[in-house]
């Protein structure tokens, strides 16, 4: 199946995975059908969204979801809102979902799901219409046992609300359909800032393995919604110094450390950093960000944010935190891992999301309830063990964290695969 390679000056998230896995072969032994096997999506979906307005009119969407592969366990994915939404990324990011959880060794598979709409533009009223009757119109694939969302960019614990309110109509009562709810509603206490709450752990064990003091270390974080506020939240109370961050309007810079728990009470409030003041913060352009010299550069907004034709050329930084999903061009890795820097995959950084969905799927269907100290514990111990395993394979094999990472997920899958017998 051939993806366009170029979307905009990046490459599509399908295409950078494509690549991955192919550089991957010579270590996890699989052979050329297996892997286009493992890579083709189990089944994709594309659904019209038809929408009451309110001034009256009926607006068409396009939804999808793209469930990659569920060879140990049920589908697992985020639902993404976004204008440059579209098949390929879908897929891409599912295939992501599939490696991530295999990585993770929980009993998922790896599905994605999308509309194309720029949600900033929606009345909440008109939100809600559209998630659920994107929920109804990829309802039928959906199920505790098949297909679980969550929440990924521009969607939350309403959102995931609303999807599990509709399902629901049609199948009973379900909680087990969807991840990241509002916790009265069968949402795991923890499970919201567990993405960011994993990037800043796994930063910290990263960090210590390649010889950087937290502590002392100057730390920017691009994107500053779920996970990227979530991990500077974390990161300054294990205190680390955050110099710089970003979102879609602005960029803040302050050379001594910014006041990470005013910033993230200013952008709960006013859903933007434009606007926030404070002694000695500079205000940027959002992509000024990455001239800023760094010894941990954590992008964690879009995929395709490090690329050569952006700014590769200026990072100046030691290591890399993939937060979000995909931020790099495979030719800007190139580059940086030719200047040695460490980059931890996204399929290991960002886990703690799905570890934290998993935590609530298992909860919703036992109906039970840890203590968020007790999720956060369980959750760290996932992680590290993904770590730990990840990092000892590449020193054994000399190769970089992320065909590491990719090796050992792949492997897992192929034998899920084999021992299934799909064939
Ligand atoms: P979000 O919608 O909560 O936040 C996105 C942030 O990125 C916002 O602050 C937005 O202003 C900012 N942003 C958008 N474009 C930008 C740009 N060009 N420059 C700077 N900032 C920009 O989304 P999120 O849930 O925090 O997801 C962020 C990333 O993390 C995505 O890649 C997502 O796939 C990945 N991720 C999310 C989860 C999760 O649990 N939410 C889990 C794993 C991975």
């Amino acid at each position: 199946m051939k993806a366009p390679e170029k979307r905009g000056e990046s490459m599509h998230p399908y295409k950078i995975v494509e690549i991955q896995f192919e550089e991957t072969m010579r270590i996890t032994g699989i052979t050329y059908s297996e892997k286009k096997d493992l890579l083709f999506p189990f089944r994709e979906v594309t659904v019209e969204v038809p929408v009451r307005m309110d001034n009256g009119d009926i607006e068409v969407f396009v939804g999808y979801r793209v469930q990659h592969n569920g060879a140990r366990g049920p589908m697992k994915g985020g639902i993404r809102f976004h204008p440059e939404v579209d098949l390929f990324e879908v897929r891409g990011l599912a295939a992501l979902m599939s490696l991530k959880t295999a990585l993770m060794d929980i009993p998922f598979g790896g599905a994605k799901g999308g509309v194309t709409v720029d949600p900033s533009k929606l009345s909440l009223p008109e939100l809600e219409r559209l998630t659920r009757k994107y929920t109804q119109r990829i309802g039928l694939i959906l199920g505790p046992f098949r297909d679980i969302p969550a929440p990924d960019v521009n969607t939350n614990a309403q959102v995931m609300a609303w999807i599990f309110d509709e399902y629901s109509k049609a199948h009973g009562f379900t909680p087990a359909v969807v991840t990241g709810k509002p916790v009265p509603l069968g949402g795991a206490p923890g499970r919201e800032e567990a993405t960011g709450k994993g990037v800043a752990f796994i930063t910290s064990l990263a960090a210590k393995d390649f010889g950087i003091e937290l502590q002392n270390a100057r730390i920017a974080i691009q994107g500053f919604g779920n996970v990227g506020s979530n991990a500077a939240k974390f990161l300054h109370q294990m205190g680390a110094k955050i110099v710089a961050i970003s979102d879609v309007n602005v960029a803040l810079f302050k050379p001594d450390g910014i006041n990470i728990p005013e910033a993230y009470e200013y952008y709960r409030k006013n859903r933007t950093l434009k606007g926030y003041e404070a002694e000695g913060v500079e205000v940027l352009d959002r992509e000024d960000l990455f001239k800023i010299e760094t010894d941990i550069l954590i992008p964690a907004a879009l995929g395709g944010a490090i690329s050569k034709e952006k700014n590769v050329d200026y990072i100046k930084t030691r290591m890399i935190i993939e937060a979000a999903n995909s931020p790099i061009t495979p030719t800007a890795e190139k580059i940086l891992l030719e200047r040695r820097v460490t980059i931890v995959p996204d399929i290991l950084a960002n886990a703690g999301g799905v570890i934290g969905s998993y935590f609530e799927w298992v909860q919703n269907l036992q109906e039970f309830r840890w203590e968020k100290e007790e999720f956060f514990q369980r959750m760290e111990n996932i992680l590290r063990k993904a770590y730990t395993s990840v990092l000892d394979l590449s020193k054994r094999e000399g190769i970089d964290l992320r065909k590491s990472a990719y090796a050992i997920a792949i492997s897992r899958l192929a034998e899920a695969e084999r021992l299934r017998g799909s064939y």
